[in-house]
């Protein structure tokens, strides 16, 4: 399967794609992910990227295009993938198409997280990344670690996004709005979009995806 996540920043998108990848044992493909793991390897590209995402903006497509084309042609995602964070904007949506029609492939569904400005606030502002590993997520109200400031999966420590401060996501938020959201136009002209609400516990979102990606 190869499945596109969007949503709003604060939409889950990075917990549910956890869960979904492993359900349907498929790479989880964030390209927010992979630019941290440049940034904190001190790469060129990170060095390029980082000053665009500590201001809430998009990395140039010219930089994210070629990453995330590099990450889907790794040999585990053969066969599918699940993709966090991009494409977010139109230009990135038709590169994804040119990249797969030139393999044979296309995607199977686009999901969309669903959920209310003031809860993504909310969400963004008590969220904590552990440093050992990105995908280990916690929230100080909604998903607090047995310990504070501490994983509960590694033992990692516990640190806040630089760009989860509240002036960053409301220009994230903005981007979003006016960048990434008309993909989802662009998705439901292609008969593949398929909306969720994002709110509610983890496990049942996590439900609900799994019901409509089997419709
Ligand atoms: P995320 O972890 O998905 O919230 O992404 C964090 C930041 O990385 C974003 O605010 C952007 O600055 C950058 N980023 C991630 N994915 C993309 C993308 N597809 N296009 C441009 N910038 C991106």
């Amino acid at each position: 399967m190869r499945i596109v996540l969007v949503g709003p920043p604060g939409a889950g998108k990075g917990t549910q794609a956890a869960y979904l990848a492993k359900n349907l044992a498929i790479p989880h493909i964030s390209t927010g992910d992979l630019f941290r793991a440049n940034i904190s390897q001190g790469t060129e590209l990170g060095k390029r990227a980082k000053a665009y995402m500590d201001a809430g903006d998009l990395v140039p497509d010219e930089i994210t295009i070629g990453m995330a084309k590099d990450r889907m042609e790794q040999p585990d995602a053969e066969n599918g993938f699940l993709l966090d964070g991009f494409p977010r904007n139109v230009s990135q949506a038709e590169a994804l198409d040119v990249m797969l029609k030139a393999e044979g492939m296309k995607l199977d569904a686009v999901l969309d997280l669903e959920v209310e400005e003031d809860e993504v606030v909310k969400r963004i502002a008590g969220r904590r990344l552990c440093r050992n590993e990105d995908k280990h997520v916690f929230h100080v109200a909604y998903a607090p670690p047995k310990t504070e400031g501490v994983c509960d999966i590694c033992g990692g420590e516990l640190y806040q996004r630089g760009d989860d401060s509240e002036e960053t996501v409301r220009r994230r938020l903005e981007v979003y709005h006016t960048q990434t959201e008309p993909i989802i136009d662009y998705y439901k002209a292609q008969g593949l979009l398929v909306t969720i609400s994002a709110l509610g516990k983890v496990d049942d979102v996590t439900r609900r995806a799994m019901e409509a990606l089997k419709k």
